[in-house]
């Protein structure tokens, strides 16, 4: 029999969370160098019509849980199905995404099957030997270890957006399989509702303008909002912006925050720290304002702009509404 890779596939209010199909195309590349199949795991409720779509991304087989208690994310009975389904198909690896979900069922998960976890990679690789090799920060983001895990399932976490999207083929074929839902048990959780939503989807955006300790006040980030709005995109931070509680760290980018991989990441006042880098150093276009010439930031910019962003980005408004003919300036 071939054994697999597991990929769980993520769902937020019965729909898929792009990071999966992030991961299957992963899970395909390794498998390929292994010699596995991929596999993937699919719970919630009305989730059922998603499962091609993980076939469409990489998988060969799709195991599918449908069920209302599924519904919401009890963290307790979504880690029983993960277990028994693990113990019944013994994957060789099994990755999830560093998502807050994910990072909340990983290690239960990791803890219940006694094996090692090494959460919140960046990469994956294999080896001259056939080992996997986990790539994750380390030492606050300044070192990246590689690190081999003994145990089976070797299992990962893997940050958002730090894999590639592989193209969707409506022509692959895979197989099915509809599990039994599990038992409705009482675990003690329940869910009340939902009292905070993100205030920005920074992951997802196109175009970030960010905001590091270059602004002398808070007031001045309506300047960079008003930039990022024009672009069409949203307004990112350093962290010491958000330690300040200039802004929230749903805007944070970065080691502790998130990892953004924009089409246009614009850098105000950054110096380009490893730990901010660890967050938006795969933007497709990076543009450095800054004023100082030797800021590291600048190593990784394709544009960089030695000078006062006081000066630069009012410049730069005034130029992107004359273009677009707004503001009748
Ligand atoms: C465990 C840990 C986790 C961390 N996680 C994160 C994280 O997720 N994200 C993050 O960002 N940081 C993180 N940090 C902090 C990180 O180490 C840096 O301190 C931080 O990134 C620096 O932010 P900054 O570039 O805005 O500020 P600074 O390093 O102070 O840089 C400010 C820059 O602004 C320039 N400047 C000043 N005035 C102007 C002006 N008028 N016009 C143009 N340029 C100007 C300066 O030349 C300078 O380069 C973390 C640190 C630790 C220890």
């Amino acid at each position: 029999m071939i054994g697999g890779i597991l990929v769980y596939a993520e769902t937020i209010d019965s729909k898929i969370h792009p990071i999966s199909f992030e991961l299957l195309g992963k899970a395909r590349e390794i498998a390929e160098k292994l010699g596995l199949e991929v596999w993937s795991v699919i719970m919630g409720f009305n989730i059922r019509e998603h499962a091609r779509d993980l076939i469409y991304y990489g998988a060969d087989k799709v195991y599918v849980y449908d069920d209302e208690s599924l519904k919401d994310f009890d963290v307790v009975m979504y880690k029983d199905v993960l277990v028994k389904l693990v113990r019944e198909i013994e994957p060789e690896i099994f990755l999830v995404g560093a998502t807050p979900l994910g990072r909340s069922l990983a290690p239960r998960v990791a803890a219940a099957l006694d094996t090692g976890l090494t959460a919140d990679c960046i990469d994956l690789q294999v080896d001259d030997e056939g080992n996997l090799i986990q790539i994750r920060p380390a030492f606050t983001g300044n070192i990246l270890a590689h690190i081999k895990t003994m145990s089976k399932p070797i299992m990962s976490t893997i940050r958002y957006k730090v894999m590639s999207m592989p193209t969707r083929d409506e022509n692959r074929s895979g197989e099915i399989v509809v599990k039994d839902p599990p038992k409705k048990i009482d675990t003690g959780i329940r869910i009340l509702g939902r009292i905070s939503r993100r205030a920005v989807n920074i992951t997802d955006a196109e175009v970030i303008v960010s905001a590091g300790r270059g602004l002398k006040k808070r007031e001045d980030l309506k300047m960079l909002e008003e930039l990022a709005n024009l672009l069409g995109g949203v307004l990112g931070a350093s962290r010491p912006l958000v330690d300040e509680g200039w802004i929230t760290k749903d805007h944070q980018v970065g080691f502790s925050g998130n990892t953004v991989k924009p089409r246009l990441y614009i850098a105000c006042g950054i110096s380009g720290s490893p730990q901010h880098l660890a967050g938006m150093r795969d933007s497709q276009i990076i543009v450095a304002i800054n004023a100082d010439p030797s800021a590291p930031i600048f190593r990784y910019a394709d544009y960089g702009v030695v000078g006062d962003l006081y000066e630069v980005v009012p410049k730069l408004i005034s130029m992107i509404k004359r273009v677009k003919g707004v503001g009748g300036s």
